[in-house]
Parts: structure tokens; sequence; C-alpha cells
């Protein structure tokens, strides 16, 4: 096994990582109540965002210092695009509202429709969606990931050693190991909790979705009004997390 796949908590800050569930918690409560506040949704989830990205930062460092081992994640690279992906409401809401905001009607239709299309054939061959099924996400297109700076929390914090064992993987479904720092999804899964732990806490939908199909509803016009207004908009696209091994993030 490479070394680097069995650094734990390796000089993070970790204070400030044992708090991050509480954190971002108490911070996404305050955002959701008493009214459901959208530009405060996105705040935190920035935020959560940015604490993710930087627990990458100072993790890879630690695996090329210590292990001298080397994240193989580069730009174009999306063999791991193909996995099933989790997400909390909140991400889901922010990012809807920032697509919203920010493309053009046109383009929000051509998105709506493609992961339409890419949830039919994922029920198709997978009902219960407990695999991984190959059909990448709607939101690559030639290899790169539209929303990048706005994306999943899960794959922010979905890194590998080994390209080549992703690629068998991910596309050739072999079922081979793919090594990984594995501090970061542990490290990074306290934030996602904490976003978890407060739509949970103030019912604002299931702990966590299937990523795509949420977002496709939360795109559909009205929709995080009446999430705004309490209904039960998520609630058909609960999924249940897997770890990554088993193919799910
Ligand atoms: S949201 Fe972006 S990074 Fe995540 S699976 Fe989809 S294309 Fe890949």
């Amino acid at each position: 096994m490479h070394r680097a796949a069995t650094i734990y908590n390796a000089g993070v800050d970790a204070p400030n990582v044992s708090t991050a569930r509480r954190r971002y918690a108490e911070r996404l409560v305050a955002a959701l109540r008493p009214a459901r506040n959208l530009a405060g949704v996105a705040a935190v989830t920035q935020a959560a965002g940015a604490e993710v990205d930087q627990i990458v930062t100072i993790l890879e460092q630690r695996a090329r210092d210590e292990a001298g081992a080397t994240l193989a994640c580069r730009a174009g690279c999306h063999y791991c695009c193909t996995m099933r992906v989790t997400a909390s409401v909140a991400e889901v809401v922010a990012l809807a509202d920032h697509l919203r905001r920010t493309w053009s009607s046109q383009d929000l239709e051509a998105l709506r429709r493609s992961i339409e299309a890419y949830d039919r054939d994922v029920r198709e061959n997978d009902p219960h969606l407990m695999s991984i099924y190959p059909r990448l996400c709607p939101l690559n297109a030639e290899g790169l990931c539209r929303v990048y700076a706005h994306r999943p929390l899960a794959c922010r914090s979905f890194q590998s050693l080994d390209a080549e064992a992703c690629r068998r993987r991910f596309i050739e479904r072999e079922m081979v190991p793919v090594p990984q720092v594995t501090a970061i999804p542990a490290m990074s899964g306290t934030v996602a909790s904490g976003l978890q732990d407060a739509a949970e806490y103030v019912r604002a939908g299931p702990r966590v979705v299937h990523f795509a199909p949420a977002l496709g509803e939360a795109l559909k016009p009205g929709r995080i009004k009446d999430w705004q207004q309490g209904l039960d908009v998520f609630g058909p696209y609960y999924l249940v997390s897997l770890p990554d091994h088993v193919g799910g993030r």
C-alpha cells in the first residue's frame, strides 16, 4: 500500500478541524432560521468549500513532504466524475441559486434536460442507486467541471495518488483500490457533516441527496421559493452516503 494512504491527522490544525462540524452547523442554522436566507446559505457553503480546499492543500503538502507522494488529480482528468455524488441540501440550493443568477435561460434549460437524461439512465440501470454507474456527471463538459468553483464538498475532497487506478476503477469497472491520502475525506467530512446536521435540525430536507438530480429539481421554476417556504422539495433525492471505496462520494 502507498505509505501516504495511511496518513491520518498529519499536522493539520487539529482543534480547528475537530470543531468544524459544530461551527458549520451553527452558521447554517443561523442562515436557515427564522427564514431560509439564500445569501446566508451561499456564504456558509462558500466558506465550507474554502475550508475543504485548505484541508486538501495542507494534507497534500504533508503527503509530499513525509511520504514523497503526489496527488494525481489534474485539470481535464475526470474519471471520478462517473461516481455518484452526494451533497447537502445547502450546497444544492446555493449552487442552483448561483446558476439561476449567472447562466442564461437557454443554458439552464439545456442543463436541466441533460440532468433529466442522466437521472433516467442511472435509475434504469441501478434503481437503488447503490453502485457506481458509468455515466459522466451532467455538470462535466469536455472533461472539465462547469461549476468548479461551486462544486460539492464531496468532489473537492475526492483525490487520488494514482490516475491509472482511477481509470481502471471508474472507467473499466475493475475492483481495484484507488490509493488516497485518507485523512483528506476524513477531515473534510467533518465540515460536510456540519451542513448536514443543520439541515436535519431545522428540517430543511434530508441529510444528503443525490447531487445532480436534486440540482435539476432546484433549477425548476419556483422550486427554491417552495423550499424557502418549507415544502419538502428534496425528499425524493435522499441518498445513503457510501464510503469512497464502495464507489460513492
Ligand atoms: S460536480 Fe463537477 S467535479 Fe463533481 S462530479 Fe460533477 S463534473 Fe465532476
